[in-house]
């Protein structure tokens, strides 16, 4: 696992909880939105090492509650597992961020009481998953996923993000019917800032599209917001 950097704060990221977020390299999509392309092609070094990391988290036991795992993806590290183990054992709460491509092992972390919160990417209805994945997605996989955490007993969030261009409202109804029963559900604005795909940069979210979409995604779900790029 290779971390690339650590946010020391976050008071957003981790719902009720004061967490810092460790966002981990490597990831198996390419989904031409993401705000975070240095963790997906960019350079493989660590920025800091497993050590290090450890003994910044133990400098901060009393002053954080949790931790928020991102990405990258997360769970293409075969040592995932035993990293937040080790986080859980000096008292932190766990939040896990994930494109939801690795079934088994969250459904793992989930039954051994490892996670607290999951944040589970929904990228499109499963007939366009591949276009807005930018790679060719075993949705099996994505369904698996998207059925571990709706049964599950912890907290979770589903979310899609609306890049300019890519939706149209069949495509909202039908995740919808696909997330149908879910307790939250965001509907995220694109952030045209940092792109995969330098296409989109500087392209924006339409914002009465966001609302429509929220809208239509609210008869499926409990609960279901925007949010937007801070
Ligand atoms: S947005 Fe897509 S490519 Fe970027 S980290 Fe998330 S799953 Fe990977």
């Amino acid at each position: 696992m290779i971390i690339k950097s650590v946010q020391k704060l976050t008071l957003i990221d981790f719902p009720k909880v004061i967490a810092c977020s460790v966002f981990l390299f490597g990831c198996n999509f390419r989904c031409p939105y993401c705000q975070n392309p240095e963790l997906v092609v960019g350079p493989k070094e660590p920025s800091i090492s497993l050590e290090e990391f450890f003994d910044f988290l133990k400098r901060r036991t009393g002053l954080i509650e949790g931790v928020c795992i991102t990405g990258g993806e997360p769970t293409i590290n075969r040592d995932l597992p035993l990293f937040i183990i080790k986080v859980k054992e000096l008292g932190f709460k766990v939040k896990l961020d994930t494109n939801g491509s690795n079934p088994s092992m969250l459904e793992d972390l989930i039954e051994r009481g490892l996670l607290d919160y999951v944040a589970m990417d929904v990228k499109a209805p499963p007939y366009k998953y591949d276009v807005l994945a930018g790679v060719k997605v075993d949705e099996k996989k994505i369904k698996e996923s998207v059925e571990v955490v709706k049964s599950s007993n912890i907290d979770y969030e589903f979310r899609v993000t609306i890049p300019p261009g890519f939706f149209t409202v069949r495509d909202i109804i039908e995740i919808g019917k696909w997330l149908k029963g879910s307790k939250k559900l965001y509907v995220q604005e694109f952030n045209p800032e940092k792109t995969l795909d330098e296409r989109l940069k500087g392209r924006k979210s339409d914002k009465n599209e966001l609302l429509k979409y929220r809208d239509v995604l609210r008869r499926f779900v409990e609960y279901c917001e925007i949010r937007l790029v801070s």
